[in-house]
C-alpha cells in the first residue's frame, strides 16, 4: 500500500468513526419520549389546564377492553386507545365499539415490532395496514402513532412526517403495571404522585389477566384525579 492509498484509508476510517458516534448520540437523544430525530414527539399536552390524558395500549383484548369502556363511561371519561391491527382483526366488534363511545383510536402499529433500523416500507407497511383497519371501524382519519416501545431510531419519524401523523410517546409509565401479581391500588398510586397538568400516563388494555386489579387502577386514578380538579381529555383535546 503507497502513501497515498494509506491516507484514503486513514480518512475512511476517521469518516466512519464519526458516523458511528454521531449515530451513537442519535440514538441515545431517541430513547427518551421527549425527542426524536426530524421532529418533536407529543409526549404531555402543552396547556395550563388541569387536564390529563389516559391512553391505553395493545389491544383490544377480549378481558380488560369493553369492562374499561363501562367504566369509563360511567366517568363520563374518554381515553386514546393506541390499538395493534391484529387485535382489531381479532376482535373488530369489541374495537368498533372503542370509537362508537367517542373515543380516539390511534395507530400502534400492525403485530408490535420494535421499529429501530426498520426501511421505511417496513414502517409504513405496519402503519397503512393498521390505519386501514381502523378507518373500517368508523373512525375518518389517523392522526396519532404511538411506536411499539416508543422505540423510533431512526427513520419513523421521517415516515411519520411524510404521513402527517402525529408521534405520540408520553409523560408516565407506571412500573407496577408490568409487575406480578398486578395491585391496582399501586399503579394508581404512583399515577396519582406523578401527574402533573397535560400529562399523557401510560396504561395497557391489551391483556386479559388481572381485569379487576386494572379497572381498579384505572378507577382509582380518575377520582384522585378528579378530586384534584383534573378533566380527563383524548389526546388530540377532546373530551
Ligand atoms: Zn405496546
Amino acid at each position: 500500500m503507497n502513501s497515498t492509498e494509506r491516507k484514503v484509508l486513514r480518512r475512511i476510517r476517521h469518516l466512519a468513526s464519526v458516523l458511528l458516534l454521531f449515530l451513537f448520540f442519535a440514538f441515545l437523544y431517541s430513547r427518551s419520549w421527549k425527542h426524536a430525530l426530524f421532529l418533536e414527539p407529543l409526549y404531555e399536552i402543552k396547556t395550563d389546564r388541569n387536564v390529563v390524558v389516559l391512553t391505553f395500549d395493545d389491544g383490544p383484548s377480549e378481558g380488560r377492553t369493553l369492562p374499561l369502556l363501562d367504566l369509563l363511561e360511567k366517568h363520563n371519561v374518554k381515553g386514546t386507545f393506541f390499538m395493534l391491527g391484529q387485535q382489531i382483526e381479532e376482535y373488530p366488534d369489541i374495537a368498533r365499539q372503542v370509537v362508537e363511545r367517542g373515543h380516539l383510536v390511534g395507530n400502534h402499529s400492525y403485530d408490535h415490532p420494535r421499529m429501530y433500523l426498520k426501511s421505511p416500507q417496513f414502517i409504513r407497511g405496519q402503519i397503512e395496514r393498521t390505519d386501514s383497519l381502523i378507518i373500517s371501524l368508523g373512525q375518518p382519519d389517523v392522526h396519532y402513532f404511538r411506536p411499539p416501545f416508543s422505540a423510533k431510531f431512526i427513520l419513523l419519524p421521517l415516515v411519520l412526517n411524510s404521513m402527517d401523523k402525529y408521534l405520540v410517546t408520553g409523560t408516565y409509565d407506571p412500573p407496577a403495571e408490568y409487575l406480578t401479581p398486578y395491585n391496582g391500588a399501586v399503579v394508581a398510586g404512583e399515577i396519582v404522585q406523578n401527574i402533573r397538568p397535560g400529562s399523557i400516563i401510560y396504561l395497557h388494555d391489551g391483556k386479559s389477566s388481572d381485569v379487576e386489579e386494572f379497572l381498579k387502577s384505572v378507577e382509582l386514578t380518575i377520582r384522585k384525579l378528579k378530586e384534584r380538579g383534573y378533566e380527563f381529555v383524548r389526546v388530540d383535546g377532546g373530551s
